[in-house]
């Protein structure tokens, strides 16, 4: 199986990541992915970027070197007194899709309950379409609540590769466990590399070992390819599924020497 995305990466605009988004296209292009995002932290991280950042991002090329970019965010849930995410309606309108994820500095580890609810409220908002690292063990969930809540939401559930290699240690029976329950739900997942640096774009092995370890369905995979991702964001409403539906085309397109 070939997984030809990659959802989540941060650039230099979040301090603790370490290149551009020419270094990131040039590496996806040389890695052969048809498509990757950048999605930066949102306003409440320490070392998110400016608002601006987020709303200035139409500069920025739709395609290089034959590989699309999507224009992410990886948005705060909040603890409960506050709206459920650090994004809005206004911010999220500059943005191709959204992933709502618990970092320590923004959101004190609590207790099943009081994370389970945060995480479905974040959902609720409808301004998330991805739902980032669940595994990590100092936020435990009530995993069937939180995944029945993600397919009412039509949210992915995300499938970190970092979890298992780099970050947030102890994820990976959580992430055995999600993952055991979507498939028993029937819904979906998005693996991403969460890159910190662009030599690590699109790398989503050991995600794919845990898929293959549980025999979960390709078919539940959305990120697998350009054309399933974009087709999902068309379901949220966003004009990027309309934007690169030519490129699409083209890049399905048989080459001449394929006739
Ligand atoms: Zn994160
Ligand atoms: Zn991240």
């Amino acid at each position: 199986m070939r997984h030809l995305t990659d959802t989540h990466a941060h650039t230099v605009a979040s301090t603790h990541a370490y290149s551009t988004v020419e270094e990131y296209f040039r590496a996806a292009s040389d890695k052969g992915l048809q498509l990757f995002s950048i999605t930066d932290h949102g306003p409440e991280m320490p070392d998110s970027p400016h608002p601006w950042h987020f709303g200035n991002m139409r500069v920025l090329p739709r395609i290089r070197y034959g590989v699309a970019m999507l224009r992410g965010i990886e948005a705060n849930i909040l603890p409960a007194d506050h709206h459920p995410l650090d994004v809005n309606h206004t911010l999220m309108s500059f943005m191709d899709f959204g992933i709502a994820s618990f970092h320590e500095p923004v959101f004190p580890p609590s207790d099943r309950q009081t994370h389970t609810r945060a995480m479905i409220a974040a959902m609720e908002t409808g301004l998330v379409q991805i739902l980032g690292h669940p595994g990590n063990p100092n936020y435990p969930i009530n995993i069937g609540e939180v995944v029945r809540a993600a397919r009412d939401n039509n949210v992915l559930i995300e499938i970190n590769n970092s979890s298992f290699v780099s970050s947030r240690l102890g994820s990976e029976p959580h992430c055995i466990e999600i993952l055991e329950t979507v498939k028993a739900l029937d819904w979906k997942v998005a693996l991403s590399s969460d890159s910190h640096v662009h030599y690590t774009i699109g790398e989503v092995d050991v995600a794919l070992q845990k898929i293959d370890q549980i025999a979960f369905p390709e078919s539940n995979i959305v990120t697998l390819n350009a054309r399933r991702f974009i087709e999902f964001l068309g379901e949220h409403g966003k004009s990027v599924a309309q934007d690169l539906s030519e490129w699409l085309a083209d890049l399905e397109r048989p080459q001449v020497s394929e006739i």
